[in-house]
């Protein structure tokens, strides 16, 4: 029952040290281990060998040809040796004699396609002869599972190598394309801007917050948030001059100060930065600081999915938008919903008492936009108004030949 208690299935870790601790003191034993074969070589993955840190050390190791591995993987040595010199082959290997050692317990632990990975080892300076096939049940019970988590983790290796391999080939080939959604003012029907956003080409179709989070599980989500954004920004110049392009940036993205450089080859006071906070924003003195630098040059700062839970008042005050887009979870059917439309009105008056726009999004319905103009919300975007597309769609909305109201 203790050793239940102790094995904590959710850290590979701990586990396989608490695995290797229980069995050396288990069977009596100095020294345990977990090895993986590296090339001719066998190095300590795990290790439990207290007094014995010198020569058993994880990431130190030894040659394959100086241990017991190669011959009981082959069949030539059992896996439970109660007695070296019971076993003539023990002799000719060198580690025998070197630690010496007397007993010898280890079994293999193997990939998931079945090839050997290294071993889940147990041996001793003197000889046991009470181990046993119990013993050995029991080492190959927490060897089978060591082995489910040095499973897991290289399964996460490959996951993640392949992951970033997805997303380096994203930035490489630029295989992305930026579709644009209109944002309207309620009373006038004409663009006021327009939401950059990014359609990743490779199929399946996934949609774009899947790859973004992809990039965040790889470390490469400013570099990819960044060439989206630098895309979406070369089309400013194509659109009417007085229509602003909102683009999206996770709160560390704009931390890394790469969208300074990349703004101001633009006419800033018609970037929109949209920023989410869709986990914890760690220093907002620092997010602050960088947002202040873009403001001050006349970048406009838009807080993404309010209302959606992630976007707290909190985040709203702290940095004092001009703009607070609603999201979709609360002026979906606010026309039939007085919670939503009571949120909805209260969160007009809180952006006029701090001198911000709303743009409601997600409209869907005529009702909708009613229910939200009568709430006085000034600009909204949803399929209702028009449907992300790409910049010839947008372009369209100016067909009179206007290129300024
Ligand atoms: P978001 O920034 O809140 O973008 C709005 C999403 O709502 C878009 O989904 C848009 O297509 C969708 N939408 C617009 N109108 C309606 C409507 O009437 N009904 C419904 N059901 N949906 C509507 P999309 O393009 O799939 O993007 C999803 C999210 O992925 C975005 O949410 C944003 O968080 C992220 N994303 C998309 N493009 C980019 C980008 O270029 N950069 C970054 N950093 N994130 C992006
Ligand atoms: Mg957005
Ligand atoms: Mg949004």
């Amino acid at each position: 029952m203790a050793l239940v208690a102790r094995v904590n299935p959710t850290d590979g870790e701990d586990t396989i040290q608490t695995a290797l601790d229980f069995v050396r003191t288990h069977l009596n034993m100095e020294v345990a281990y977990l090895s993986e074969f590296v090339g001719e070589d066998l190095v300590f993955r795990a290790v439990s060998a207290p007094g014995f840190e010198d020569q058993c050390f994880v990431g130190g190791g030894m040659p394959l040809d100086h241990v017991y591995c190669r011959h009981i993987l082959a069949g030539r040595l059992p896996e439970l040796i109660p007695d070296t010199a019971a076993e003539p082959l023990c002799a000719d290997i060198p580690l025998t004699t070197a630690i010496p050692i007397k007993s010898h317990v280890s079994v293999p632990i193997r990939r998931r396609d079945g090839t050997p990975y290294g071993m889940f080892c147990c041996l001793s300076r003197t000889a046991q002869p009470d181990l046993n096939p119990r013993d050995l049940s029991v080492m190959r019970a927490f060897a089978d599972l060591s082995a489910e988590q040095v499973n897991d983790k290289i399964a996460s290796r490959v996951a993640r190598q392949s992951a970033r391999a997805g997303i380096e080939m994203l930035l490489n080939e630029q295989a992305f394309d930026i579709v644009y959604q209109p944002i309207v003012d309620i009373t006038g029907n004409r663009p006021k801007g327009f939401e950059a956003l990014c359609r990743f080409r490779p199929e399946p179709y996934r949609p774009p917050n899947l790859w973004f989070e992809d990039a965040l599980g790889v470390g490469l989500q400013a570099e990819l948030e960044v060439a989206v954004i630098a895309k979406a920004l070369k089309s400013l110049d194509q659109l009417p001059d007085d229509v602003y392009l909102s683009v999206n940036a996770s709160p560390s993205t704009v931390g890394t100060g790469l969208l300074t450089d990349l703004f101001a080859q633009h006419p800033q006071e018609r970037i929109v930065l949209e920023v989410t906070e869709h986990s914890m924003v760690e220093d907002y003195d620092d997010l602050v600081s960088h947002l202040d630098i873009l403001r001050f040059r006349g970048v406009r700062l838009a807080i993404d999915d309010a209302g959606a839970g992630y976007s707290g008042l909190q985040h709203i005050v702290k940095l004092k938008p001009d703009l607070i887009k609603l999201d979709i979870s609360l002026t979906s059917d606010i026309d039939k919903d007085v919670v939503r439309r009571s949120l909805g009105a209260a969160l007009v008056r809180f952006a006029v008492e701090i001198g911000a726009d709303i743009v409601a999004e997600g409209i869907e319905t005529d009702a909708e936009l009613a229910a939200l103009t009568s709430l006085g919300v000034p600009l909204a975007q949803g399929y209702y108004l028009g449907r992300p597309g790409d910049l010839d769609s947008a372009l369209a909305w100016f067909e009179d030949g206007q290129k300024t109201a």
